[in-house]
């Protein structure tokens, strides 16, 4: 599943790909795919004749500045874009079609049929539903270390489900969370609210680090994930513990361990982070 960095790598590609475009004709091959509006057609006929003026993200959404609307997709398990010109046969994982100037295509593709885009106003997206519960950007100036402290004490059970939470933090997924904890030197299964206020500053610490790199390096390519132009990520080299089980750890020799938290698949050094 693609986490902040591989959004936000798909996010600056796009941005450099079809901003100042115009949507000339629009297709749902899959309606599920579109949350809002209800009815199909009505998001074909009112996406079509906007103009995509900016690209943002917040946590893992994707939100299209249209003139009109907003466009806010989520990728989910398996979504992807691509800039197709017209003539290139699409495959049948296409699920919407938007035209751009009447020449390229932007394909929204989806083996797992999982993603989800909702076309709304623009007086509707701070209290969108999907945006409204999210936490702070993983940033200097978004995760300030009193109300994640104060988070963290509110909540009894593992810190690598508490990562995962997209209202305490936006955006970080399995792979960084095992990467975070690690950076952290904090096992996975620790409770949240057991953590002393060092390791707390410490979390913090390697929060905002892991994401920055993983954002600088284009996210991380583990099977399928690339951004807008094809192009994969390079994080995957520098994957200290997820994907690395049976391996050495690279700070101690030891071998690193699979287990099952919060129902993930779960990476760490069971001596870095005793
Ligand atoms: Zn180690």
């Amino acid at each position: 599943m693609p986490e902040l960095p591989e959004v936000e790598s798909v996010r600056t590609g796009l941005e450099k790909l079809i901003k100042g475009k115009k949507i000339t004709n629009a297709k749902v091959l899959w309606p599920r795919i579109i949350a809002e509006p209800n009815r199909i057609e009505d998001f074909e006929q009112r996406i079509v004749g906007q103009t995509i003026h900016s690209i943002d993200r917040r946590g893992k959404f994707l939100i299209f500045h249209l003139s009109k609307d907003v466009l806010i997709s989520h990728l989910r398990m398996e979504g992807k874009y691509r800039i197709e010109k017209k003539e290139v046969p699409f495959s049948k994982h296409t699920h919407v079609i938007l035209e751009l100037d009447e020449e390229a295509e932007l394909r929204y593709l989806d083996v797992r049929k999982f993603g989800r885009m909702s076309l709304i106003e623009h007086s509707e997206l701070e209290n969108h539903p999907s945006l409204k519960k999210l936490g702070p950007e993983p940033i200097e100036e978004g995760l300030l270390i009193e109300p994640f402290q104060l988070n963290l004490k509110k909540r009894k059970k593992s810190i690598k489900a508490v990562l995962l939470d997209q209202t305490i933090v936006a955006g970080i997924g399995n792979i960084y969370a095992d990467e975070i904890l690690y950076e952290a030197s904090i096992h996975p299964e620790r409770y949240a609210d057991s953590l002393k206020v060092e390791e707390v500053q410490t979390l913090r610490t390697a929060i905002l680090d892991v994401m920055r790199k993983a954002v600088a390096a284009g996210g991380t390519t583990i099977r399928t994930y690339q951004n807008a132009f094809g192009e994969t990520g390079a994080y995957q080299a520098q994957l200290n513990v997820y994907g690395r089980s049976g391996l050495n750890c690279r700070r101690c020799g030891n071998t690193i361990e699979k287990i099952k938290v919060a129902q993930r698949g779960t990476h760490f050094c069971p001596v870095c982070q005793d």
